[in-house]
C-alpha cells in the first residue's frame, strides 16, 4: 500500500463536519469563493500524493511523490477541456487536511488522489483504484498503516458517485490493457470529503522491478494518463446529466 504519513496531519474532524454542514462560503459574511481560472466552478481536482519532506514509497531511488506529481501533471494537460485544480504543482508537503478542506472550498466535482503502491512482495503488480467504503483486509492494513484523526464518513451520494468513478476508471485502464485490479473499497483520509466524489488510484507497484521501470517511463505514464482523462471525461458528461438526487 501507499505510505501515507499521517505524522504531521493535524485536522480536527469538527472543521471537516462544520465545512460540510456549513461550507466556509456559505458563513454568514465570509466572502465568496471567487470564480476565477485558478478557482473555476466544480472543477477536477487532482490530487498528486504525498511531497516535500513526505517521501512516499521510494524504492532504489525512485519516488512516489515524483512519479505521482508527474502523471498529475500530464493529467492536468490532457485534461484542458475541463477545469482542473492540483493539490500541489510542484515538490510540496501539503497535509491530508488541507488536501479536502481545499476540495470542499473549491466545489470539486471530482476528486481524483495518485498515489503508487509497495508492498514486501516483488510480484504484485496492477493499479488499484479504491473508493470509500469498508475495509476487507482491515487487519493487514492497519499494521502497515499509522491510524488517522477520525473523520466521518461521506454522504451516502458521495460514496454512491465516488465508486461509479472507480469503475469508470477500473474499466479505461482495462480497455487500455494495464493490469487493474476490481474496484476496491477503503477508508483511506482522502477519500472522505463531504462534498466531492473521491477516489484513490494506485497507479502501480515501485516494489515490483518490472513494473517500476514502466511507472517512471513517460510514454507509460502516458498511457496511465489517457485512460485516467477518458474516464474522468465520460464520469463529467455522465454527471451532468444524473438526476442530482441519485
Ligand atoms: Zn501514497
Amino acid at each position: 500500500m501507499c505510505k501515507v504519513n499521517t505524522s504531521k496531519v493535524s485536522l480536527l474532524a469538527a472543521v471537516i463536519w462544520g465545512a460540510w454542514a456549513v461550507p466556509s462560503w456559505a458563513m454568514p459574511g465570509a466572502a465568496p469563493v471567487p470564480q476565477t481560472p485558478e478557482r473555476p466552478s466544480m472543477p477536477v481536482i487532482i490530487d498528486p500524493g504525498h511531497g516535500g519532506t513526505d517521501l512516499g514509497a521510494v524504492v532504489k531511488g525512485l519516488r512516489e511523490k515524483d512519479i505521482a506529481l508527474a502523471v498529475a501533471l500530464k493529467l492536468k494537460a490532457r485534461l484542458k477541456g475541463l477545469p482542473v485544480i492540483l493539490t500541489r504543482d510542484r515538490d510540496l508537503y501539503v497535509t491530508l487536511d488541507r488536501r479536502i478542506v481545499d476540495s470542499v472550498d473549491w466545489g470539486g466535482a471530482a476528486f481524483i488522489s495518485i498515489h503508487l503502491n509497495e508492498v514486501k512482495s516483488k510480484k504484485m503488480s496492477g493499479a488499484v483504484v479504491y473508493s470509500y467504503g469498508p475495509e476487507r483486509r482491515r487487519g493487514r492494513r492497519r499494521k502497515r498503516r499509522p491510524s488517522v484523526p477520525p473523520m466521518p464518513a461521506p454522504p451516502r451520494v458521495e460514496a454512491m458517485e465516488s465508486e461509479f468513478l472507480a469503475r469508470s476508471i477500473v474499466k479505461a485502464l482495462r480497455e487500455a490493457g494495464i493490469r487493474v485490479e476490481p474496484a476496491t473499497k477503503s477508508d483511506y483520509y482522502v477519500l472522505k470529503s463531504p462534498s466531492s466524489p473521491s477516489v484513490l488510484v494506485e497507479l502501480g507497484f515501485l516494489s515490483n522491478p518490472e513494473e517500476a521501470v514502466k511507472l517512471a517511463d513517460s510514454v507509460y505514464q502516458n498511457r496511465l494518463v489517457e485512460s485516467l482523462a477518458k474516464a474522468i471525461e465520460q464520469y463529467a458528461s455522465e454527471r451532468a446529466l444524473r438526476p442530482e438526487d441519485l
